[in-house]
Order: structure tokens, then C-alpha cells, then sequence
């Protein structure tokens, strides 16, 4: 299969998922993840139409940028270390894994402009996973107020890696309840309209939960 083909596939489940939620398939935002391919494959990627890229590494990020230039939209999409953060804050479009007031101010100290973040949640518990616990979402954000180049635009997650489809839906279920409690405090600088979930086993559960961005690398390039 080609990239085009798998991207074809791709689209088929996000609209077969958006008609069972009764969603406009033109809501949900699709992130190529490129971090296990090269640079070509990444550009077939592009040319078959993806709009978004998301690497999970800065040296990745910036490899990927320097070939396939300005066109899509970069995502970073690891968690990220805070000396690296200068690294790569002037040169991607979103960032998915705020998840700490010390990176807050690194990135508030280092950007060159209002960046996009999505404040990462750890919905599932396990210790395995990044983000913060639910339960700090919404102080945190709050916390924010003094950083001007940090815009809150949404809330990420990951689901456990289980076949157990009740548990997953739990994790985005309550991303998706967070989300309307960070819009409910009305800041300016934390508008909190999308949401980040669902990755190759779980975009289509995490479409029917309200999903807005979806990130997908192994179904694309496998
Ligand atoms: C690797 C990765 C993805 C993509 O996962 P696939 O299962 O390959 O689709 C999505 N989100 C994050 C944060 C990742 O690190």
C-alpha cells in the first residue's frame, strides 16, 4: 500500500466514525506523525495532502523542516525537555505537551510569538504516561495568566494501549469534560477548543468522544 492508499483508508474511518457521531468529517484535523520515517516518506505524505505534520523529537523536527519547508503545519508532539525547548519553539506551529509551569516559562521566555498549546493530560492514570493529572487541569491553567506567548488552544491525550474500548472512551470522555470546564473559566489567553486524541487503534473512538486533532503514524506508513 501506498501512502496515498493508507491516507484513502484513513479518511474512510475518520468519515464512517464522524456519521456514527453524527460530526462534520471537516472538524477533525488529521497529524501525519513522521517520527519512524524518513523525510521522503514524510513528503509523500504531503503530496498525497496531508496538511499537518508531528514529530516527537527536535532533531526529527527540525531534519523534516528543513527539506519540507513552511507549507504544513508542525506539531511537536513528545514531551520536551526544557533545554530544548529554544531549540525548536520558533519553528513549530503547535506544541501538544504543556504539562508544566517550568516549561511554561521557558517557552514564554523563548518564543517569538503567541504559541499554540495544548496542555497534556494524563487521563488514564498510569505512571507510564506524561501529562498532568486531571484534577491539576484546571489550576494550572489558571497559573498561566503571566505568560503572554502562551495560547491554551486545547487539551491532549493518550489512551492506555488496551483492547478494552470502555476504558479508552473514559480517557477521552474526560479530556473532552475537562476541556469544557478550562472554557467555562472564560480566559483569554486559555480559548481550550480542541482537543488532541486518538492515535492508528483509537481515532475512530476518539472521533465519536469529540476528538478535533487526531495524530496517526503507523497507519499511514505501514
Ligand atoms: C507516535 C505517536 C503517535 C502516533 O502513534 P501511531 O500509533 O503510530 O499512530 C501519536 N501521538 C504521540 C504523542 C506519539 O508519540
Amino acid at each position: 500500500m501506498t501512502v496515498k492508499d493508507n491516507l484513502n483508508t484513513i479518511q474512510q474511518r475518520i468519515e464512517h466514525a464522524c456519521s456514527k457521531a453524527n460530526r462534520n468529517p471537516g472538524e477533525i484535523k488529521l497529524i501525519a506523525v513522521t517520527k519512524y520515517v524518513t523525510v521522503e516518506q514524510a513528503n509523500e505524505a504531503l503530496q498525497a495532502g496531508v496538511l499537518h505534520i508531528g514529530e516527537n523529537r527536535d532533531e526529527g523536527l527540525l531534519q523534516k523542516k528543513k527539506h519540507l519547508g513552511e507549507e504544513p503545519k508542525w506539531h511537536f508532539i513528545g514531551s520536551l525537555q526544557t533545554r530544548k525547548v529554544k531549540n525548536i519553539i520558533n519553528e513549530v506551529d503547535y506544541i501538544h505537551s504543556l504539562d508544566r509551569i517550568s516549561l511554561a516559562e521557558e517557552l514564554n521566555k523563548r518564543a517569538n510569538h503567541s504559541v499554540k498549546c495544548f496542555v497534556q493530560v494524563n487521563t488514564s492514570g498510569e505512571e507510564s504516561k506524561h501529562g498532568m493529572s486531571p484534577d491539576h487541569v484546571v489550576p494550572f491553567i489558571k497559573e498561566l495568566a503571566p505568560y503572554q506567548n502562551i495560547h491554551v488552544v486545547g487539551l491532549m491525550t493518550m489512551a492506555p494501549n488496551t483492547d478494552d474500548e470502555t476504558v479508552i472512551r473514559e480517557c477521552f470522555a474526560r479530556l473532552r469534560d475537562l476541556k469544557k470546564d478550562v472554557q467555562a473559566l472564560k480566559l483569554q489567553y486559555a480559548s481550550c477548543e480542541e482537543l488532541s486524541m486518538g492515535m492508528s487503534n483509537d481515532f475512530e473512538l476518539a472521533i465519536e468522544e469529540g476528538a478535533t486533532f487526531i495524530r496517526v503514524g503507523t497507519s499511514l506508513f505501514e
